[in-house]
């Protein structure tokens, strides 16, 4: 792997920031271990490709046990020598605010590489991807002075309370397709309950993770309390997972391999929390706001070229208005802007990888197959990239494979209902269960609905909203666990009992 050597001007062709192009000269890239920048000590790499032009962009260590095993110990020594720990909880906090200042500054920067590393919109990833990182930093940098203990009701003579402390080592796993965001959304409730971490990466996305290594470095976080292994799933992931030096792993991927994580964490127990997979229902009723209705479930199942886990891939809609608003839908879809996702009007570009390409193809031979009805693209763009068309399948059935399985690419599933009953029985009929939305001006069938599908998310008259103060996570095969709000805090706390005779 990894035998040529990337011509940066023409891999990262468009690009207009010079510290793209100055980062991207820096390749091969190195892993973060112990606050030093180090090769993989097998002295592997792997090209990481832009999916808009398919030149490789950089070289990339391939991490793997040998590395993890380096790592690890990093962070412990980081833990266990309270580098980190015993820092007052407003000193963590006043690093964790320096980051996003450093995240703000460097913003421009930091989207051009998003957007080059994983094909999303440049305009998407600067007011989305990179705002958001900077503001999940300045909400858990608020936290770390708040990590309370309880006093119990004791009896005369004792004194009880319980202290909530972190859970030490602490192995980050995160997908591609939000690659700083998932980082930060992961390592920022870590670091502010006092935990340290190693961060692996997506090998499809590892840049924008390596850049905000430099930038950690930068904020002048001790040595050791971040660590990052890039390589891949088997191998660098899978040692995390097994490692019996790691006390929790924070997963974000997909279903089939957070069980796999699930499985490789019994050997010493650690703690598991899973974000995985989705096939979401977005259920419309006709006294719903239907122009909007429109352009949201548009955008609901094409943002990021549908490469988002709560994705609104099962459009549910009443009969009496199926046509019309498939109809609707398709004209919508077409407007889309689908190109070079460093054109500032671009909303939809490349899907993030060939296998992801193939993958999403196979998605769109299957529906084909099974007799449902193209509206809208159903083919890739052709030419360089891995440009999918915006598809829209109508006349689908919940029970057929592009209803059932995540596709992960900008494809819609239009499903006629007949009524509120069938609609939840539809919508809930999925072994996912991690977002849902219902369009109805009608109040109390909203609250009703609202309760009775069976997913970590519902939306009403909105598809997509996300709050770093709100949790989120799966019911079902979507995974367990929070993240966001403070719900998260528990994933990456502990709480000990003290007993004091008076
Ligand atoms: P994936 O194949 O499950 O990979 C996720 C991460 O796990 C990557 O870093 C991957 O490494 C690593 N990995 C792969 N095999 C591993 C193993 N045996 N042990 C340990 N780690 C391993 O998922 P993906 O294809 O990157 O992302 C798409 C999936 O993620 C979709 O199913 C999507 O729904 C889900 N997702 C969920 C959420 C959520 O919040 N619920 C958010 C985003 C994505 P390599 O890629 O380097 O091989
Ligand atoms: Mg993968």
């Amino acid at each position: 792997m990894g035998a040529s050597v990337p011509v940066v001007e023409r891999a990262a062709q468009g690009a207009k920031v010079n510290a793209v192009l100055d980062f991207l000269r820096r390749s091969p890239m190195k892993l973060l271990i112990g606050g030093e920048w180090v090769a993989a000590k097998s002295g592997k790499t792997f090209e990481t490709i832009n999916p808009a032009n398919e030149e490789v962009l950089a070289l990339v260590a391939e991490g793997d046990k040998a590395d993890v095993d380096e790592a690890v110990k990093a962070a412990r020594r980081a833990y266990e020598e309270g580098r980190w720990p015993i820092l007052t909880p407003h000193q963590r906090g006043r690093f964790l605010l320096r980051l996003a200042e450093l995240i703000d500054q460097h913003a421009d920067e930091l989207a051009e590489l998003e957007s080059l590393d994983n094909g999303k919109p440049v305009s998407q990833a600067r007011s989305i991807d990179v705002v958001g990182a900077a503001g999940i930093f300045r909400y858990f940098a608020g936290w770390t002075s708040k990590l309370y203990g309880e006093t119990n009701p004791s009896e005369p003579g004792m004194f009880n309370c319980t202290l909530r402390e972190p859970v030490g080592v602490c192995g980050l796993i995160i997908p591609w397709n939000f690659p700083l965001m998932m980082a930060v959304t992961k390592l920022a409730p870590a670091l502010a309950c006092g935990n340290t971490v190693i961060l692996k990466p997506a090998e499809q996305t590892p840049l924008t993770a390596i850049r905000l290594g430099e930038l950690i470095q930068e904020a002048g976080i001790p040595a050791g309390v971040v660590n990052i292994v890039t390589g891949f799933g088997p191998g660098a992931g899978s040692s995390i997972a097994e490692h019996p030096g790691i006390d929790k792993v924070a997963f974000t991927g997909s279903t089939e391999v957070g069980k796999l994580i699930l499985q490789a964490s019994a050997g010493n127990l650690k703690r598991v929390s899973l974000e995985l997979g989705g096939k979401s229902p977005n259920i419309i009723f006709p006294d719903a706001d239907l122009a909007t209705a429109v352009r949201s479930a548009m955008n609901g199942v094409f943002y990021n070229a549908g490469q988002v886990c709560a994705a609104g891939t099962r459009v549910f809609v009443q009969r009496e208005i199926y046509d019309n608003f498939v109809a609707d839908l398709t004209a919508a879809g077409e407007r889309m802007i689908t190109g070079d996702p460093l054109d500032p009007k671009t909303k939809l570009g490349p899907l993030v990888s060939r296998e992801q390409f193939e993958r999403v193809q196979g998605y769109l031979a299957a529906g084909k197959q099974e007799g449902a009805r193209i509206t809208l693209g159903g083919e890739a763009v052709g030419g360089k990239g891995y440009y999918i068309k915006p598809t829209i399948f109508a006349d689908v059935n919940n029970h057929m494979k592009i209803a059932r399985e995540e596709i992960f690419g900008p494809v819609a599933a239009a499903i006629p209902f007949k009524d509120e009953e069938d609609a939840v029985f539809q919508g809930n009929d999925s072994i996912y269960g991690l977002a849902s939305a219902v369009w109805t001006r009608d109040i109390r069938r909203a609250h009703r609905i609202a309760r009775a599908l069976k997913a970590g998310t519902v939306w009403v008259n909105c598809y997509g909203t996300t709050d770093t103060a709100m949790p989120f996570g799966g019911y079902k095969q979507s995974g367990f666990g929070r993240e966001g709000s403070r719900y998260v805090l528990d994933l990456f706390t502990q709480i000990k009992s003290v007993y004091v005779k008076l």
